[in-house]
């Protein structure tokens, strides 16, 4: 019989999940589990390796029981992951030498501003597309490297592997046959050139990392491998990999240059498909490999707001100003407006377009008559005006005007947020359907490696609206919603102290 489904591993920074779909992008089946945050010291962020393998591999058995269907009806997998979190393992005993750093993890801080003090920014935005930045991979396997006793020794012998999440998956669904890593993911550890889609040697020298420890980089969809039979019952192929947020930008058929797509998750993430080449930024985006096939790939410019929907969350968890997040839009609309109150969710610092690591959370314009309501409405506001800011520095960078913004995350259920997101931004807001598009992009990989899909005209048509919100304020009243936010932005700016 005809294989019916794809299934996609979607691992996540808090959680591993499997989503079963059919041809026509539905679910069939879902399965998720939390797994454990680790953080030794402060500013450190750390998983076990194992627990994403066996959170990762229960979840994919538990989706298959719940669908009532066996290995033998899957077609292919596709994974998505959480992006530059990194794992060394040893490639004869399969044990990771360390936990995986996680990408929210700042232990090499200090490390990337000495690079820069060296004048290495520029060779690494140059040939890599990134800020030099502890988020991504490079400094975090030479910490390893480093700090690991034997480390350096053994890699000097050929003996460890490093791999981002998805790479270690592979890995370990293979038994240890496939040791690779798809251009998305390469494209965010710092040694990656994303011209020659090659390891750049010039960066592992300044990093001090051989390339013995480096995977074979790959496109985003290709056959890499079967899994081993006895983890699923029978072998699947595993065809499709990209990272969380290049999947959700496959997955909301953004293919045409210009095409964007914001996700509103815990953080927020803005992505622009600017086709075959790579658009330099001068305002702080990144540049990034969209995905890769053989003989093309498609870049992307990418802004990131570090604080979105977690501005809710605070509000919930830490405030107790709400019992649940969906809670915040009868309070927005209740309030009737803003009250004059703004909210700068600086709490780590503030991304792209500011790059300010001093700036630090603020309320401001509070008066007698501010009440909850008006606080959590200008929490949801934040999120706009921050989107409105990564949307600006896009359409500067790429030198184009954008029409309309797909959206997708938690946060994008919201429906006062997404008006109120078609106002500031004056276009189009339009949320998919399927708010899983990460899972969904990961799927839709896997499927075109084995003809499952025939071409992106498939995944094209397989996309449906959920719901259009179209901007209704008036210019006057945006622009003065804009200014203030702008003063309240300066406000929350350079307010500690440097070291
Ligand atoms: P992630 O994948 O980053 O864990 P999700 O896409 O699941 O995040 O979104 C969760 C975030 O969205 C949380 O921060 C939560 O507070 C926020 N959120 C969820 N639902 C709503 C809502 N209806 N209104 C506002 N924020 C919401």
């Amino acid at each position: 019989m005809d294989k019916q489904y794809i299934m996609a591993l979607d691992q996540g920074t808090t959680s591993s999940r499997c989503i079963l779909f059919d041809r026509s992008g539905q679910i069939l089946a879902a399965a998720s589990r939390e797994f454990s945050q680790i953080y030794p010291q402060e500013g450190w962020v750390e998983h076990d390796p194992m627990e994403i393998w066996s959170s990762q591999v229960n979840v994919a058995q538990e989706a298959l029981l719940k669908a009532r269907i066996s290995a033998t009806d899957i077609a292919a997998i596709g994974i998505t992951n959480q992006r530059e979190t990194t794992i060394v393992w040893d490639a004869n005993t399969g044990e990771p030498i360390y936990n995986a750093i996680v990408w929210q993890c700042r232990r090499t801080s200090e490390y990337c501003d000495k690079l820069k003090a060296e004048g290495h920014g520029e060779i690494f935005r140059e040939r890599t597309g990134l800020i030099l930045d502890a988020y991504f991979s490079g400094t975090k396997i030479r910490w390893i490297l480093d700090n690991v006793p034997g480390a350096r020794e053994k890699a000097r012998h050929g003996d460890l592997r490093f791999g981002t999440v998805e790479t270690w998956l592979i890995w370990k669904l293979t038994g240890g046959a496939v040791y690779v890593t798809d251009y998305t993911n390469a494209s965010r550890t710092l040694l990656f050139n994303i011209h020659t889609l090659q390891w750049d040697s010039d960066l592992m020298k300044i990093l001090d990392i051989p390339g013995t420890i480096l995977p074979q980089a790959v496109p985003c969809a290709q056959v890499y491998g079967t899994t081993k039979a006895q983890i699923f019952g029978a072998e699947i192929p595993i065809a499709g990999a990209a990272g969380d947020q290049q999947a959700s930008l496959f997955g909301q058929a953004c293919f045409s240059e210009g095409d964007v797509k914001h996700t509103y998750g815990t953080g927020g993430f803005m992505l622009m498909n600017t086709g075959l080449t790579p658009a330099k930024s001068g305002s702080g985006l990144l540049t990034t490999i969209a995905w890769g096939s053989d003989s093309r790939v498609s870049y992307a410019l990418e802004g990131s707001v570090f604080v979105a929907g977690a501005a809710i969350q605070w509000l919930r968890d830490e405030v107790g100003l709400l019992a649940s997040s969906p809670e915040s839009e009868a309070m927005a609309l209740a309030a009737g407006s803003n009250g004059g109150v703004y909210m700068v969710p600086a709490f780590v610092g503030l991304g792209a377009p500011h790059w300010d690591s001093y700036a630090r959370g603020t309320i401001l314009g509070l008066t007698r008559g501010s009440n909850k309501n008006h606080i959590v409405r200008a929490a949801l506001e934040s999120i706009a005006y921050q989107s409105y800011e990564l949307l600006q520095a896009m359409r500067a960078d790429a030198g184009r005007e954008i029409t309309s913004v797909k959206v997708d995350g938690g946060a994008a259920a919201n429906d006062f947020l997404m008006q109120f997101q078609a106002d500031i931004l004056g276009i189009p807001v339009r949320r998919a359907a399927q708010l899983e598009t990460t899972a969904l992009g990961a799927a839709y990989l896997a499927g075109l490696a084995v003809g499952y899909w025939n071409d992106i005209d498939d995944i094209t048509a397989n996309w449906q609206l959920g719901r259009a919100f179209s901007p209704a304020m008036k210019a006057p009243e945006r622009e003065r919603l804009l200014a203030n936010w702008g003063r309240a932005v300066n406000c929350a700016r350079g307010f500690v102290e440097e070291k």
